[in-house]
Parts: C-alpha cells; sequence; structure tokens
C-alpha cells in the first residue's frame, strides 16, 4: 500500500490551506535511514492530551492517550487509536487553527528510536498490530525501556487500547514527567511559549509584513 491510500483519512479531515500540519506529500523529507523512531506530542486541544505515533512502514500508526504516558507499571492509561499521520509529522511543533480538525497547540513532548521488541519471535509490527499487542523499547529523552499497547475493546470499541510501562530497569513510580518535564524536546517551548509565538497574532503580523 502507497503512504497516499494510507493517510487518506487524514488528509480529508483537515484543509492544507488553513492548517500548518504537514500533507505528507513530501515523505521524502522523513529521516527513516536510522531505523523507526516514536514520537510523543502533547496537544493543547478541546481536552489537553498526548499522542503517541511509531512509524510502522510509511506511516505514523498514532493513539491519543488522554493522561499521557506513564513511568510507573501499575498505571494503565488508555490509548485511543486515531488515524495514520504521514511521517513528517514527527516533527510537527505549532498551533492548529480553532475551527480546524484539531484545532490547538502541538508541541514535541518526546521523540527518538524505537525497537520491537516481539522481532526476536520473529513478528513484524505490521503483524503485533493487527494481533492488537506490541511491545517496543523506546529511547526518548523522557520515556526510555519497553512499553506494552494492548487492543482491549473497551466498552466494545476496538480502538480502545492500553498503554502500560514494562517493568524494567527504566521503570520508575516516583518520576512524574509529563508534569515535572512539560517542555519541548525539539525547541525547549512551553506550550503557551508556542501559542504565543506561531498562534494567530504571528500569521496576522507576517500578512500585515508582507502587505
Ligand atoms: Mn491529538
Amino acid at each position: 500500500m502507497t503512504t497516499e491510500i494510507h493517510v487518506r483519512e487524514y488528509r480529508r479531515k483537515r484543509n492544507f490551506e488553513k492548517t500548518p500540519e504537514p500533507s505528507g506529500d513530501d515523505e521524502g523529507a522523513a529521516k527513516q535511514g536510522e531505523g523507526p523512531r516514536f514520537v510523543v506530542q502533547k496537544h493543547d486541544a478541546s481536552s489537553l492530551h498526548y499522542d503517541l505515533r511509531l512509524a510502522i512502514g510509511d506511516v505514523l500508526v498514532s493513539w491519543a492517550v488522554p493522561k499521557g504516558p506513564s513511568t510507573d507499571p501499575s498505571d494503565k492509561r488508555l490509548a485511543v487509536r486515531t488515524e495514520d499521520h504521514p511521517l513528517g509529522y514527527l516533527e510537527f511543533e505549532g498551533v492548529i487553527p480553532v475551527d480546524e480538525y484539531g484545532g490547538g497547540t502541538v508541541l514535541v513532548w518526546d521523540t527518538g528510536p524505537y525497537r520491537n521488541l516481539k522481532e526476536d519471535d520473529g513478528v513484524s509490527m505490521d503483524e503485533a498490530l493487527d494481533d492488537g499487542h506490541l511491545t517496543v523499547w523506546l529511547e526518548g529523552e523522557k520515556l526510555r525501556g519497553g512499553y506494552a499497547l494492548t487492543r482491549t475493546k473497551m466498552g466494545g470499541d476496538p480502538k480502545n487500547w492500553l498503554l502500560v510501562k514494562m517493568d524494567d530497569d527504566e521503570a520508575d513510580a516516583r518520576r512524574n514527567p509529563t508534569s515535572t518535564e512539560p517542555k519541548s524536546v525539539l525547541s525547549g517551548r512551553t506550550i503557551e511559549e508556542i501559542a504565543a509565538e506561531e498562534g494567530p497574532d504571528r500569521r496576522e503580523r507576517e500578512r500585515q509584513e508582507a502587505s
């Protein structure tokens, strides 16, 4: 399958004349030579949440995690599967206009390479995704170690998964990085700074300067 088919739903939901998000047309720009990457974006939309995305093949398979990821193996975090995003979204940070889909501020909260922990058993990420059970090793700045994602169909909805930290050397019940480490790993900015610098005020200023 091509990226075009994979991200059709992503594109259908968005107007690229209005949102600064990547359209997925320039996938050559995405760096995949160093192995697959993940991103966790903090998204201050109608309700604040975190989006976990794993590069699988030529797309970012995505989940919205209302409470964000935990480093405590006893926490089970709801992760709602959302539409696949283009690889270019790995580095997207900015402000989606309020009347567009997902309107609000996006911050790259963590990113880095990841590994499929089932690869040694001969299970690819695509197969694990179909099976509804992924285990990955994250090498981010804030999130490290094993994480399990399991489809639960809670409430009868196949979009409902659980994200749980695996119990390994990187597990730490005392850390709470979503509250103690809120800044972007890409730009060092807070969500308020991104909103102020890239929000509608800035676009209006640029329009005036250009005219
Ligand atoms: Mn989101």
